[in-house]
């Protein structure tokens, strides 16, 4: 009998142990990725708004033009069928000449002056944009945050992350970084796959990816921009980019009957 009491609470204890697995365990949009995902939305949303705070506190911001109306306006398109649209959206516009964007945690966006400079048109800039918003709504800086607690805490990282002191560490060393950290190869190309079809569902021509890349490709150089340099190399990502385009293209064609 007291074995049995014994089994019964090792089962509990395990069930218990799988039930905060399944908890933390999401999926990403359009690709059904599985994610290990123990940092909650709500931290992670926080986080996202401090280092955007210091993003912003730190660079010139342009509020209002033609530049910060068609950011504004190509950003509302695409988050309305993410799926999410009812995180706190922001599109920033920043002025600074070098080719980038970035996204944070909740859905704040950010558009450098000189990657509107270097796109010929709204469906390049929405490739641009729609990457990011992958990002955000696939929640890919909170898996990456997740990977690094569970990586220092061993196989008790399940347990430590429930610990408010990790999340005030997280913090700190999150806003001391000024940005979240750098995802990784398999992100990256998640975010292009996602983005594509946020792109085409929204109306913009998904091929204007592969343009935007060849641009990308151009501009890079010999020191190739921040945008580039933490994602795979462009001809890689613009052979999977067309591995995609007849799906994406089917969807375009049905948000734009007639093209
Ligand atoms: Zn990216």
């Amino acid at each position: 009998m007291r074995r049995n009491a014994g089994l019964a609470r090792t089962g509990a204890a395990s069930l218990l142990a799988a039930a905060m697995l399944l908890a933390a365990c999401e999926t990403a949009p359009v690709t059904g990725r599985k994610q290990l995902i123990v940092l909650p939305e709500s931290q992670a949303i926080e986080l996202g708004e401090q280092a955007y705070q210091q993003i912003l506190s730190e660079s010139t911001t342009i509020r209002s033009g033609p530049y910060a109306r068609r950011v504004e306006t190509i950003g509302r398109r695409i988050v309305a069928v993410s799926g999410q649209p009812d995180l706190p959206w922001e599109f920033t516009v920043i002025d600074d000449a070098t080719p980038n964007a970035f996204a944070l945690p909740g859905g704040k966006v950010g558009v450098h002056s000189g990657m509107v400079q270097l796109v010929d048109n709204d469906d390049q800039l929405a490739a641009v944009m729609a990457h990011e918003v992958a990002h955000a709504v696939a929640r890919h800086s909170a898996e990456r945050m997740s990977q690094q607690l569970l990586v220092e805490g061993g196989l008790q990282g399940l347990g430590m992350v429930t610990n408010n002191a990790d999340y005030v560490r997280l913090a700190a060393s999150a806003a001391q970084l000024g940005i979240v950290l750098p995802y990784s190869r398999e992100q990256e190309s998640e975010a292009d796959r996602i983005g594509l079809m946020y792109m085409a569902r929204a109306g913009y021509d998904p091929r204007a990816a592969v343009e935007l890349w060849q641009i990308m490709q151009r501009a890079g150089g010999g020191a190739p921009p921040e945008f580039l340099s933490t994602h795979p190399s462009s001809g890689t990502r613009i052979e999977r980019l067309q591995e995609w385009m007849p799906e994406a293209l089917a969807v375009y064609r049905d948000a734009n009957p007639g093209q």
